[in-house]
């Protein structure tokens, strides 16, 4: 096997083997078939990834179809922003297409299928056509109205799409067969009454066709060749191909339905409906919060096309449901990021430091590399003054020989600055320390050449000059969900899993530079991990999300408790 072949993944191969036996590859064609009824999540992204995917590897079109047959949960909000989603992972489509564009060619084969005694008007209620169903074991009971004429059949049809009939008193079957083992088979509904306006169609139809008629049709309708689906529609597939069956001609591609597995993201969900419903209870701030699992929350989280594209690379296409660790995501954000992103002096819980041999009022701005992962970033001036801020975490009065950061007695090099020491400290009422007082060695400043400048101390801070910090409200946050999993347990709701802790919100200070900073913009505030300009901000407020930690810190605290 050669070394492309071997990276094949399983849907890549029966592409392969088409095209072995004979299938023009200029007649390949790919879609991405979301129902509009939400927001994009990280599960569409790896379907995004693998059918996009497969166009560009073989340079063959691919549609955006909106599978819109259902007007009670469908939007023109959700299309608008699926669209958006799709283009900010990278990737365009050939045309853009909606299943509601096909109601016509589809209620015109559903007559032709009536006439050729195909299909049906069923007139039970959906309790009595359940009663009827049977078990996989068990066959089904044929409805009293299976032999209806082809005339009533008609009439009945006809009489449902002008809007003469109530919803839920009568349907449109196929007639295939009660004792299929396969439940789908049982006469499944094609049509059902529903007077509701459509987004698109608005009051035009007052009957819409189910998933199972519409998507394959759709699929024959635009020639798309593979048509991969997730491994629920694994048991759909017969149907799918019996509904292909009535209407194709042979001189047209034949659409071929496979499936993949579905993409489950740990410690969040990943399902419209549960995201939808996170929304309307006001557990987040809406589709795009950033702890949503959604693409447009990880867009405002910070997390950039690239590191979605290389975790949907990364975790490939499985045959079977998996749940992903949602630290393996964030290591790809990271490590993106880390080529990418800024680098600025960001302090997130202050500490006063006075250095008390400057001078008072003197300003110095000094040089600070953008990025040292790339050289092209260049340079920036921070200011540097006699107050400055620290992390509180980064100094203690006294510490074992392992705190490499600030101590009494001890040195530490200020990033881009000067090497300090640290003489004593003031606190308050209760202990805290409040200030620190030291001395800084005024010919040790970075990038300076001299000796001193190279002179080796354990640790290196991060700083801000108080006089010239901006202060930012920064979100950090959390988990949405404590549990793993918090969809599969069978005696609670996944709601009862909400971290309540997961967003926190504090003040930082920031180096000056960042006043120019447009939202979107991310930085890593160093040391302290990669913050991203949130859309909330304004023209006096400043707010940043934290995107991710430098260090996965969950596994850590996952441990302690
Ligand atoms: P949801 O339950 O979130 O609404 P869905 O499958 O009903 O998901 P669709 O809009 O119908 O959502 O999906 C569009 C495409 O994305 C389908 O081909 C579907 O199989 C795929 N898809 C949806 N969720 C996932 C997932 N978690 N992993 C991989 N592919 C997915
Ligand atoms: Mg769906």
């Amino acid at each position: 096997m050669s070394e492309e072949a071997r990276s094949l993944n399983f849907l890549e191969h029966i592409i392969e083997e088409d095209l072995r036996n004979g299938f023009p590859k200029e007649a390949l064609r790919f879609r991405f078939p979301p129902e509009p009824n939400g927001y994009l999540h990280i599960g569409h992204a790896s379907s995004i990834c693998l059918n996009f995917g497969l166009g560009l590897r073989y340079n063959a079109p691919v549609n955006l179809r909106f599978d819109d047959t259902n007007p009670a949960k469908e939007e023109q909000e959700f299309v608008d922003a699926i669209k958006e989603d799709v283009r900010w992972l990278g990737f365009d489509w050939d045309t853009e297409r909606y299943a509601s564009d096909y109601f016509q060619q589809l209620f015109d084969w559903a007559v032709l299928l009536i006439k050729e005694g195909k299909a049906y008007v069923d007139s039970q209620t959906s309790e009595e056509m359940a009663e009827q169903k049977g078990t996989p074991t068990e066959a089904g009971v044929e409805s009293p109205f299976r032999h209806r004429s082809i005339e009533e059949n008609l009439k009945l049809f006809e009489g449902m799409k002008a809007g003469e009939y109530d919803e839920g008193t009568h349907v449109l079957r196929a007639k295939i067969d009660m004792t299929s083992s396969n439940m789908l088979m049982r006469d499944p509904i094609m049509y059902r009454v529903l007077h509701k306006a459509h987004h698109r169609t608005n009051t035009d139809w007052c009957i819409y066709p189910m998933y199972d008629w519409t998507h394959g049709e759709s699929d024959y309708i635009e020639q798309v060749s593979h048509s991969y689906c997730t491994l629920e529609f694994a048991m759909h597939r017969e149907l799918y191909d019996w509904f292909l069956d009535q209407v194709y001609d042979e001189a047209k591609v034949r659409p071929k339905q496979r499936e993949f597995a579905r993409r489950n993201l740990s410690h969040t969900v990943v399902s419209k409906r549960k995201l939808a419903k996170l929304v309307e209870q006001g557990v987040v701030g809406g589709w795009d919060d950033p702890r949503m699992s959604t693409i447009s929350g990880m867009r405002r989280r910070g997390y950039t096309p690239e590191s979605i594209r290389n975790f949907a690379d990364t975790i490939g296409i499985a045959k079977r449901d998996n749940l992903i660790d949602v630290s393996l995501l964030e290591f790809q954000v990271r490590d993106h990021l880390n080529k990418v992103a800024p680098r600025v002096h960001g302090v997130l819980n202050p500490l006063k430091l006075v250095i008390t041999n400057y001078l008072k009022g003197e300003v110095e701005w000094v040089e600070a590399e953008n990025n040292p992962e790339d050289e092209s970033a260049g340079t920036r001036q921070v200011p540097f003054s006699r107050e400055l801020y620290i992390e509180q975490e980064d100094f203690r009065e006294e510490a074992n020989k392992k705190f490499f950061r600030l101590k009494l007695g001890k040195e530490v090099r200020l990033k881009n600055g000067y090497i300090i020491k640290a003489e004593s400290c003031s606190k308050d009422a209760e202990g805290n320390v409040t200030e620190v007082q030291c001395t800084y060695d005024p010919k040790s400043k970075s990038g300076s050449g001299s000796e001193e400048s190279l002179r080796k101390v354990k640790g290196t801070l991060h700083w801000v000059s108080i006089a010239h910090a901006l202060s930012a409200e920064i979100r950090i946050y959390d988990r949405l969900f404590t549990d793993e999993s918090p969809d599969t347990h069978k005696d609670k709701d996944f709601m009862e899993f909400v971290n309540p802790d997961s967003l926190k919100t504090i003040t930082g200070y920031l180096e000056p530079h960042l006043a120019n900073a447009k939202v979107g913009d991310t930085f890593q505030f160093q040391r302290m991990g990669y913050f991203c300009v949130d859309p909330d901000t304004t023209s006096d407020k400043l707010i940043f999300n934290k995107t991710v930690g430098l260090r996965d810190s969950w596994a850590k605290i996952q441990q302690k408790t």
